[in-house]
């Protein structure tokens, strides 16, 4: 049987060890544009922070997938998938033959469209090639601008910090983190990494941006009419399910490729897993969740378990002395 994984993030490389594991006969190809092979995007602020080297976040290069067994296709793009003919293209200009596809090509950053976005040099957190842009920034400008006080906002905002920076967090919502914080526990975290000298501005929004002052600089104007100069634009707005090429070969997608409870797209045979995927209208984009599902999909695939239920997580912030549950707690002990 030959197995092609698209994409050696999380999903995509734990589906592949699983399957060598349970099925040694099968040939499984990893197919990935980025060259590095697996490594920890969890551990990417940290890697920004300078806390980390570039070299520990590898979790799987491709000689070891190699001497696992799998045969990796690193730095090659998948452009275009037949599900008829049961073929994937490159942009080598490559066919490959499977007979079964797992589609795991993950997200990536969500820009969201302000006036004038295009015209100016923004930053994402996704990949480590954002990381090796922000660190390369960072290195001649005093100042950033993190545009989102989500989960990865506020640890992006404290990598830039750590590596010296003065930096400013703006949010459209009037506290930070509403999907998981209720409003007692925000303002205890706000409290918190005030003191950790990030500046926050809550309740408005970019409207526009544009250069700056300075050759490096971008002016930002919000939605109440102020606006700064940074050197350092940062978006973090959210991510997309990555979901082409596959979509455009007919897959049902909704907000991500569409999936049952065995991992199965609408078309036979083509799998999807991770952040590209999406099981009971539900992504969780979470390490974990890749993991979890990579692995019960080459379980499933070599008939070791029937199907997947999802267990519920819970996202965590990394910022030192920075807890969510010790915010939770405290939240609890005040409204007594
Ligand atoms: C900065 C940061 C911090 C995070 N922190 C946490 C955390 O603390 N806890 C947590 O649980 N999760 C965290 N996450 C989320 C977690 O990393 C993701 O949920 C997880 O990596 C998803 O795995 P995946 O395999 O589905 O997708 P990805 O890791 O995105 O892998 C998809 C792969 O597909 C490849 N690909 C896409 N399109 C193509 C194409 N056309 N051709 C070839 N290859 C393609 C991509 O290059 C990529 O390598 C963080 C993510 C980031 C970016």
């Amino acid at each position: 049987m030959k197995i092609i994984i698209f994409g050696a993030g999380q999903a995509g490389y734990t589906a592949a060890r699983r399957l060598k594991q349970n099925m040694p006969e099968a040939e499984v190809l990893i197919f990935d544009h980025d060259a590095c092979g697996l490594y920890a995007k969890m551990r990417l602020p940290d890697y920004v922070a300078g806390k980390v080297a570039r070299e520990k976040l590898i979790l799987a290069s491709g000689d070891a997938m190699r001497s696992q067994g799998i045969e990796p296709h690193l730095g090659e793009n998948i452009e275009r998938i037949d599900p008829a003919g049961k073929e994937i293209f490159t942009s080598a200009g490559e066919a490959y033959s499977y007979d079964i596809l797992i589609l795991a090509s993950g997200a990536k950053a969500f820009v969201p469209p302000v006036k004038g976005v295009e015209n100016v040099d923004v930053f994402t957190l996704r990949t480590m090639e954002d990381a090796d842009r922000i660190i390369d920034r960072s290195r001649i400008v005093k100042d950033a601008l993190v545009i989102g006080g989500g989960l990865l906002g506020l640890e992006a905002a404290w990598a830039l910090r750590e590596r010296g920076l003065d930096v400013t967090v703006v949010e459209f919502m009037d506290r930070l983190l509403p999907r998981q914080l209720d409003e007692t526990e925000s303002a205890i975290l706000l409290e918190k990494l005030g003191g950790t000298g990030l500046h926050f501005r809550l309740g408005i929004s970019a409207v526009n941006v544009e250069k700056g002052i300075s050759p490096d600089s971008v002016k930002v104007t919000f939605s109440d009419g102020s606006s700064m100069d940074t050197g350092l634009l940062l978006f973090s707005a959210g991510i997309r399910s990555q979901i082409h090429p596959a979509a455009d070969c007919g897959l049902k997608v909704n907000k991500a490729i569409i999936v049952d409870h065995r991992f199965r797209t609408s078309l036979p045979d083509i799998y999807a897993i991770g952040d590209c995927a999406e099981i009971d209208g539900r992504t969780w984009g979470l390490w974990i969740a890749a993991k979890d599902q990579g692995e019960a999909l080459g379980d499933i695939l070599s008939g070791k378990r029937d199907s997947f239920e999802s267990p519920v997580y819970t996202p965590s912030l990394k910022i030192s002395g920075v807890q969510l549950k010790d915010i939770c707690r405290e939240a609890a002990e005040k409204k007594q």
